[in-house]
């Protein structure tokens, strides 16, 4: 089939590639010339593993292809997908300029009968805001042409973005049109072959879907936050109570780790604009505002700590820094909790030495001009001369390092472990302090 994809980011990218591997012909447009440029000369705008691989091999094959021209792109198909983002207004609304702005590209150019798809994940209601700014533009037309919104909204995890499409859990599609549920059904066929992954419902619920599933992995996070906060003051150890709780099945070991505050483009946004959706129909929403306080205060946590064992005076201290991403496997550095401990260590007089296996060229788009901040080539380097260790990112090359090498090289024997990598004896046995998140009372 013919397909056509708005907005070449984490989602749009993904997305095109997968289509365009199972043999459809995928036309991605971005209006960011420069990142049509890179795509256009074989370069991955983003880091996400597999992703080169499946674009190189579909661009070669000509089933997937880029393009800035919006005209081009409604012509290419009728079949629309709107994956550009939904950032937050300034009160935590999602902003929904860019999805309104394609629909009325959409409008401005369709031709024929059109399924307008919305993966971009967006408030309950938009798709009949998508669907005003289409008709607006066919009316300015004077033409009467049929179209239908669906709601589909992304669940694939950065990182794992590639096999999360490949192998959805679901594909939720929201849909008022029989016509348009048979062509997703036959866009996605390739993808449903073990067992049937389709879910129907109506557009409100599916738009809803995408926002319960990700606050309620937020409310995990948070919760084992609150508890780690506990434990610490308590004198338990968070990992000890993780490892009771989630052999409950009803439980279960998935995603309870307590860290320092989760981040990335989704979950912050996605609670903020839930809690706004509520917050506009006179609802207050207790349990999504905790979640989202928890989470603020537990992005300072480890800041909290290093100020706490330098007595509050950290000027002209350097911390080495490991792990910049918002979480392994990519470069997004949005929200990231590194971002909040770096910023909290120049405000409070400290310079940073940084190294994340991937991110460090995002983190010197953001970051190129803070002459507070080194980075670093290796995580060794961003240990030389630092006076203590602190970890955001739990990458794989970061869970067995050589502690004797980290003891020689930081000035006071000290690791900051916002992800609970370690096991406190080994590096106890090193002679390093070991504060990480809710284990006990040295914390
Ligand atoms: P992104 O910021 O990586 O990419 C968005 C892209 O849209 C950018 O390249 C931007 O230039 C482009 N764009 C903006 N306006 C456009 C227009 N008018 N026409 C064409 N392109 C336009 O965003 P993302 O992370 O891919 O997220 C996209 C959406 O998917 C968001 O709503 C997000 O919440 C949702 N989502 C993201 C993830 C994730 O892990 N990143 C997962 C599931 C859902």
């Amino acid at each position: 089939m013919n397909i056509t994809i708005f907005g070449t980011g984490y989602v749009g990218l993904v997305t095109g590639a997968c289509l365009a591997d199972v043999g459809h012909n995928v036309l991605c447009m971005d209006v960011d010339q420069a990142k049509i440029a890179k795509l256009e000369n074989g370069q991955i705008p983003i880091y996400e593993p597999g992703l080169e691989n499946i674009v190189r091999h579909t661009v070669e094959a000509g089933r997937l292809c880029f393009t800035t021209d919006a005209e081009k792109a409604v012509r290419h198909s009728s079949l629309q997908f709107i994956a550009v983002g939904t950032p937050p207004d300034e009160d935590g609304s999602a902003d929904l300029q860019y999805v309104t702005a394609v629909a009325r590209s959409i409008g401005q150019y369709m031709d024929d009968y059109t399924v307008v798809v919305d993966k971009s994940t967006v408030p309950v209601g938009t798709a009949d805001k998508v669907k005003a700014a289409v008709r607006g533009q066919l009316d300015s037309r004077g033409l009467e042409l049929e179209f239908d919104v669906v709601s589909n909204p992304e669940f694939l995890k950065e990182g794992a973005a590639i096999n999360d499409f490949m192998k959805p859990d679901r594909i939720i599609i929201g849909c008022d049109s029989d016509r348009a549920a048979d062509m997703l059904r036959e866009v996605y066929s390739p993808f449903n072959r073990s067992h049937d992954r389709m879910v129907y419902m109506d557009i409100r619920s599916a738009e809803l879907t995408k926002y319960a599933a990700n606050a309620l992995l937020a409310t995990k996070i948070s919760f084992m936050n609150e508890i780690a906060n506990l434990a610490e003051r308590l004198g338990a150890d968070i990992e000890a109570v993780r490892r009771g709780i989630g052999s409950d099945p009803r439980i279960g070991y998935h995603f309870i780790y307590p860290g320092c505050g989760y981040g990335g483009s989704c979950f912050p946004k996605d609670v903020q604009a839930l809690a706004r959706t509520a917050e506009s129909i006179g609802y207050e929403a207790k349990l999504l505002n905790a979640v989202e306080s928890v989470n603020y205060a537990q992005k300072h946590v480890l800041f909290d700590k290093i100020s706490h064992y330098f007595r509050g005076d950290l000027k002209g201290k350097v911390v080495g820094l490991w792990g910049l991403a918002f979480k392994p496997n990519t470069d997004d550095m949005r929200e990231a909790s590194a971002r909040t401990l770096m910023e909290d260590l120049w405000k409070a007089g400290a310079t940073v030495q940084a190294f994340d296996p991937e991110a460090m060229e995002e983190t010197q788009r953001i970051y190129g001009d803070e002459a507070r901040l080194t980075l670093c080539g290796t995580k060794e380097q961003a240990i030389k001369g630092a006076d203590v260790l602190a970890i955001c990112t739990e990458w794989k090359e970061f869970r067995s390092p050589d502690f004797k090498a980290i003891a020689e090289n930081i000035k006071h024997p000290v690791v900051f472990d916002g992800r609970n990598l370690y096991e406190p004896e080994i590096l106890e046995r090193h002679g390093l302090l070991y504060y990480a998140i809710g284990r006990g009372r040295n914390q």
